[in-house]
């Protein structure tokens, strides 16, 4: 009896005949896929993306140069030089972050006491060359510039489950 199943089900190409149905059933679901990069997917606000500076409303650069990001970063990507200003206040004259080096571990945004360095939402920062991905402080304030809508909406939502 097996067998007679068996050659009835190569007969009448039963895989075939199987494969055309389950398309069939897909054909009419809502589809699961998005058409990237045209469409783009929802994102957490805890997504760890490229690293950003951020300021002040009023311009001014959040960070004090406390190296706290530097010393907990553990592939050691982050180089920070640093004087103190005229008004006293100390401020970084240099803010590196090997891009390369960088494994999205999120320590340096955790350690950070202004909330000043970040992880955004962009994940389209691709580059051809190796130079390109190391950021220097001008290009990681841009980036902070760049998402600050963003970036302040989902350390709000994610300040909630603190
Ligand atoms: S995300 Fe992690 S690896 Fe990348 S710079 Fe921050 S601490 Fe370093
Ligand atoms: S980014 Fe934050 S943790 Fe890093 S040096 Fe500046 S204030 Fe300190």
């Amino acid at each position: 009896m097996k067998k007679i199943y068996r050659s009835i089900w190569f007969l009448f190409l039963g895989e075939l005949c199987l494969g055309m149905f389950l398309t069939l059933k897909y054909m009419f679901k809502k589809p699961v896929t998005i058409n990237y990069p045209f469409e783009k997917g929802e994102l957490s606000p805890r997504f760890r993306g490229e690293l950003a500076l951020r300021r002040y409303p009023n311009g001014e650069e959040r960070c004090i140069a406390c190296k706290l990001c530097e010393a907990v970063c553990p592939a050691l990507a982050i180089t920070i030089e640093s004087e103190p200003r005229e008004d006293e206040s100390r401020r970084t004259t240099r803010f590196d972050i090997d891009m390369t080096k960088c494994i999205y571990c999120g320590l340096c945004e955790e350690a950070c006491p202004v909330d000043a360095i970040v992880q955004g939402p962009n994940y389209e920062f691709a580059k051809e060359t190796r130079s390109e991905l190391l950021y220097d402080k001008a290009k990681l304030l841009e980036n902070g510039d760049r998402w600050e809508s963003v970036l302040s909406k989902n350390i709000h939502v994610d300040k909630q489950f603190k």
